[in-house]
């Protein structure tokens, strides 16, 4: 089975291609973003005028931080019930692209705080653009919002049919401006979620050819965008394996290689993409004796081998140890093991197999 009601525009001037499908959104447009990057991308300067010449109207809200918060999207529906917005678009990396997918429900359904995680409460929607920034979430392909509770410094997404957005507007101009280190950390969250369309319970079989030309991609082009980070070519593929990536966990959800990373975000603050890169060695380890037909046979289509990509993975600075304690490796056990994410794995780790995996990146002596 496969499912995504997304119309997706993929061009350098998408915009503009997908201008009769903006029209037909609304008439009046709360654009959710970041603090920048809606602005450095140049996304900006192009959707403004073609809202302006299709009479839509639209207010900005550049106040979503990295790994939105819930306190941010109640804030959001506010303005969008004050303003009586009646679409929605979303800019940025998988933050925005969240954010803007929950302000929406939120609004829709007039959730407060502590339901936003509520699916079932969810029955309605607004219309929804996404338009990525970066090339790693694929966030405006899937049905996921990934929102963070400061006070229980806990990290959990949603999933729901009606977050799908709309329209996806995926045009790689707008991820030229992306910091080295943004570019490393968003392709490494792509390319997880391409593994996990393997590792996961609920894979299909059916999407292993997307996924082998995704990692195929993100093994040919990493390198020279971190190099070259002006070269639009290679913007473009790493663009594609993160859509790529995003159609892949669309089907099969994420797994225990997003749960694990969680509490590295939210404790001490590692960027999600690196957080799942941290440990994805030891993650395909771990489900190796699971998938080793799957992952031999999409080896073989990207044209390395498994000892290969271990090589190619250990040549960026991803090997970061974290002065995680005893005590809160202990403490975070319960939660990652109760994760949606890891229910679904194919091996589901015992308490000491986790505690071994989070000590693997442990700083020594704390
Ligand atoms: P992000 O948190 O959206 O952005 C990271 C940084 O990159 C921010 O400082 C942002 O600036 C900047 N940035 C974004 N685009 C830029 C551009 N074109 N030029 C210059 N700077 C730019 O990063 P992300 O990795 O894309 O998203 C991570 C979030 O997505 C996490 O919360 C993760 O859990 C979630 N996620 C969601 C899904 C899903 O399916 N929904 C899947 C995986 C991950 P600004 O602050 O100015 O925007
Ligand atoms: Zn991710």
């Amino acid at each position: 089975m496969f499912y995504i009601p997304t119309r997706i525009f993929f061009a350098g001037n998408a915009l503009q291609q997908a201008r009769e499908h903006i029209a037909r959104l609304g008439t009046k447009a709360l654009i959710i973003c970041g603090r920048h990057s809606a602005t450095r991308s140049g996304v900006m300067n192009e959707l403004l005028p073609l809202l302006e010449e299709l009479q839509q109207s639209y207010e900005v809200f550049a106040e979503i931080p990295e790994n939105p918060d819930l306190e941010t999207v109640i804030r959001g529906k506010q303005l969008m019930l004050e303003g009586g917005f009646d679409f929605v678009i979303g800019i940025g990396g998988g933050s925005p692209l969240d954010a803007s997918k929950a302000i929406m429900l939120a609004t829709a359904n007039d959730l407060k705080e502590d339901q936003l995680y509520d699916t079932g409460l969810m029955r309605k929607r607004l219309p929804l653009m996404a338009i990525p920034t970066t090339h790693g979430t694929g966030s405006e392909v899937t049905p996921y919002s990934v929102l963070t509770d400061p006070t229980r410094k806990k990290k959990a997404g949603f999933g729901t049919d009606l977050a799908f957005p709309d329209l996806a507007i995926l045009d790689p101009r707008y991820t030229l401006s992306l910091t080295p280190r943004v570019t490393l950390n968003t392709s490494i969250d792509a390319l997880s979620h391409l593994l996990e369309g393997i590792y996961s319970t609920r894979r299909n079989p059916h999407l292993y050819p997307m996924i082998a030309e995704g990692m195929r991609l993100i093994v040919k082009n990493l390198k020279t965008a971190l190099n070259e980070p002006e070269h639009l070519p290679t913007r473009a593929n790493l663009m594609k394996a993160s859509m790529f990536g995003g159609i892949a966990i669309a089907h099969s959800s994420t797994t225990l290689q997003h749960s694990i990373g969680y509490p590295f975000t939210t404790e001490f603050g590692i960027p999600h993409g690196l957080a799942n890169g941290i440990f994805m060695r030891q993650m395909m380890d771990f489900y190796y004796p699971a998938v080793e037909e799957e992952l031999a046979n999409v080896f073989a289509a990207v044209g390395i081998t498994r000892d290969q990509f271990y090589d190619w993975l250990s040549s960026f600075p991803i090997d970061v140890r974290v002065p995680i304690s005893d005590a809160m490796i202990d403490e975070k056990i319960p939660e990652i093991m109760a994760a949606r994410n890891t229910v679904i794995s194919p091996v589901k780790p015992t308490p000491d197999q986790l505690r071994a995996l989070l000590k693997s990146v442990q700083q020594e002596k704390i």
